[in-house]
C-alpha cells in the first residue's frame, strides 16, 4: 500500500514488508518515509486544519457516520487485514473491525456536542453586569502514535475524535500493522473527508514517531504504546497537550466466596485473548488461601484446551506473539519463574511465533513475569492471606491501569474499588474488558489523561473563555 500525505497517496525510494506474525509471509509493503514526507505531512496538517476548523459540526458527523456504516459493512474485509498483519484470530479480528465502528458512531455523536458554559461572573466582586461564556476551539494538529496490538480500533480511538473535535490529524501506525490504518485513512476519504485533513505516515516510531512528537505545529500528541516510549516522548515533546496510553501487569484477585467456574472463565478470557498482547490482560492472579488450590483445579484445565496455532484457521483460540523475540521473551521470564520455585501447570512450550497458553502456580512476585509487564500469553498466580495483603501485592507496581476482583461481598468489593490504585476497576471480572464509550486510561505510570470519544474531545480541544463587558 502507499501512504497518505499532503492529501496525495505516495510511494517512497524505500519501502518495508508487513509479514504476517504466523508464518512470516509477506501481506504487503509500505514506504519508509522520508524527513520531506514528514515535513509534507506536517504542512498539509497545518492547512488541514484551517479546513477543520472551518466544516461545521453536522459535516463531521456525517463523514464520520458514514464511515462507521461502511466499516461496519465491510467488517469481514478489516477484520481479516487485522488478523493477517497483527496474528489475532478471525473472530477477535472481526470483533475489533465492529468495534473500530462503534468508536466511529460514538465520535460522531461527539461531534455534535461541543460546547462552553456560561460564566456567572456576575459573581465576583466588581463585575455585576459582566456576561461570560467558554468556546471549545479545536486544538489543530493531533498526531497519532499507535501501537501493533489494536491496528484499526486504538487508531480510530485517536482519529474518531480528532475529527469530531475539527482537527487535522497525522496517524503514525506500528511498523508491524501499518495497513489496517492505511485502509481507514482510504475509508474515511471515501466518506468525504477533506484530503488534507488526514495524514498516515508510515515508517520507523523513532524517525517518524518522534519527528512528530518534537514538532511546535503538533499541538495535540496522542500516544498509546509502551511506558519506555511513552516517557522518552513526555520529555521530548515540549509545550503541548498529551495523552499517554501505556502498559500495565493487571491483576484479579479471588476471593474466598469467588465463583471459581467464572474465575476461570473470566481467567482464560481476559488472559489470553490476542496472546496475552492487550495492555489490561490479565496477568497475575492473586487468589487467597482458601481460594487458592480449588480455583487451580478448575483453571489449569482450561487453560490446557486453548488451542493455539495459524489464526487464519477458524478453529484456533489462540494465535501467535507479534515478534519472535517477543515469544522468547515470554520463554526466558517462565523459565525463571520456574527457576524461582513456581510450578508450571500448563504450556511453557514455544514454536516460533506461537507461545503455547501458560500458567504458573506459587509466583513469587518479585519475579518479572508478576513484577514487569508480560504482554504475553502466561497468567502467574500467587496466594494471599487476606485482601490487605492482596491490595498490598496488586498495589506493588508501577503501573495502574485495570484491575478485577471476584467477590460477593460488598464490603470487600467497595474497598478494593477505593483502594486498587488503578484506573479501570472491574468488580466480578477480569481486568480486560473495556466497552468504547467509557472513559478509559491508567494511573500512575500507565499513563496520563483519558480516552473513550467524549474524554478524547476534551482533550482534543481547548477552551476560550470570552467576557462581555455590558454597562
Ligand atoms: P511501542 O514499541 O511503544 O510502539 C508504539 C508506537 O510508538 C509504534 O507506532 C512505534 O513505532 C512508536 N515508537 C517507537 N519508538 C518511538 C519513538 N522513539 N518516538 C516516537 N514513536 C515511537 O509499543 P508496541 O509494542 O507497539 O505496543 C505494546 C505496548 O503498548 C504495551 O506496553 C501495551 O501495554 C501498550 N498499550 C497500551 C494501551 C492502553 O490503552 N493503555 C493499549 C494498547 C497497547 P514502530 O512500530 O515503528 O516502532
Amino acid at each position: 500500500m502507499r501512504m497518505f500525505v499532503r492529501g496525495e497517496w505516495i510511494s517512497a525510494a524505500e519501502q518495508f514488508e508487513v509479514t504476517n506474525p504466523y508464518d512470516g509471509s509477506v501481506v504487503d509493503t509500505v514506504p519508509r518515509a522520508t524527513p520531506a514526507d514528514i515535513e509534507s505531512a506536517l504542512c498539509g496538517a497545518v492547512e488541514g486544519a484551517e479546513v477543520m476548523r472551518r466544516l461545521p459540526g453536522y459535516e463531521r458527523y456525517q463523514i464520520l457516520h458514514r464511515a462507521a456504516q461502511r466499516l461496519l459493512e465491510r467488517v469481514e474485509e478489516f477484520g481479516r487485514t487485522i488478523s493477517e498483519e497483527e496474528g489475532k484470530t478471525l473472530a477477535e479480528g472481526r470483533f475489533e473491525a465492529g468495534r473500530a465502528a462503534e468508536t466511529l458512531f460514538l465520535s460522531a455523536e461527539e461531534a455534535k456536542r461541543i460546547g462552553g458554559e456560561v460564566l456567572p461572573l456576575d459573581g465576583a466582586p466588581g463585575a455585576a453586569g459582566k456576561f461570560g461564556f467558554t468556546l471549545r476551539v479545536p486544538c489543530g494538529v493531533v498526531a497519532a502514535i499507535t501501537p501493533f496490538n489494536f491496528p484499526l480500533n486504538l487508531v480510530c480511538h485517536k482519529v474518531g475524535p480528532a475529527l469530531a473535535a475539527g482537527n487535522a490529524v497525522i496517524i503514525k501506525p506500528a511498523s508491524d500493522t501499518p495497513l489496517s490504518a492505511l485502509k481507514l485513512t482510504a475509508l474515511l476519504l471515501e466518506c468525504g473527508l477533506p484530503p488534507l485533513a488526514i495524514n498516515c505516515l508510515t515508517g520507523s516510531g523513532g524517525q517518524v514517531g518522534e519527528a512528530l512528537a518534537r514538532d511546535e505545529r503538533v499541538r495535540k500528541l496522542s500516544f498509546t504504546g509502551s511506558r519506555e516510549v511513552g516517557e522518552h516522548l513526555c520529555r521530548v515533546a515540549g509545550l503541548k497537550r498529551i495523552t499517554m496510553e501505556l502498559g500495565s501487569n493487571s491483576p484479579l484477585i479471588v476471593m474466598p466466596d469467588a465463583d471459581l467456574e467464572k474465575v476461570a472463565a473470566a481467567a482464560v478470557a481476559t488472559g489470553y485473548g490476542n496472546a496475552g498482547q492487550v495492555c489490561i490482560s490479565t496477568q497475575r492472579l492473586i487468589a487467597l488461601d482458601q481460594a487458592y488450590h480449588p480455583l487451580l483445579e478448575v483453571l489449569a484445565p482450561r487453560v490446557a484446551a486453548i488451542r493455539a496455532g495459524n489464526q487464519l484457521d477458524p478453529q484456533t483460540h489462540m494465535g501467535p506473539m507479534i515478534r519472535e523475540a517477543d515469544a522468547v521473551r515470554v520463554g526466558q521470564w517462565v523459565e525463571e519463574a520456574v527457576a524461582g520455585g513456581a510450578r508450571l501447570l500448563a504450556g511453557g512450550q514455544r514454536e516460533g511465533t506461537l507461545y503455547h497458553p501458560t500458567l504458573l502456580a506459587d509466583v513469587d512476585p518479585n519475579q518479572r513475569i508478576s513484577c514487569q509487564e508480560l504482554f504475553g500469553p502466561a497468567v502467574a498466580v500467587m496466594r494471599a492471606e487476606s485482601l490487605e495483603h492482596a491490595l498490598a501485592i496488586a498495589n506493588n507496581s508501577p503501573y495502574g491501569l485495570s484491575a478485577g476482583i471476584f467477590t460477593q461481598n460488598l464490603d470487600w468489593a467497595l474497598r478494593f474499588a477505593r483502594e486498587m490504585q488503578a484506573g479501570n476497576i472491574h468488580l466480578n471480572w477480569g481486568p480486560a474488558w473495556r466497552a468504547d464509550l467509557m472513559p478509559y486510561g491508567g494511573l500512575k505510570h500507565s499513563g496520563l489523561g483519558r480516552e473513550g470519544p467524549r474524554y478524547a474531545i476534551e482533550e482534543m480541544t481547548e477552551t476560550k473563555t470570552v467576557v462581555v463587558h455590558t454597562e
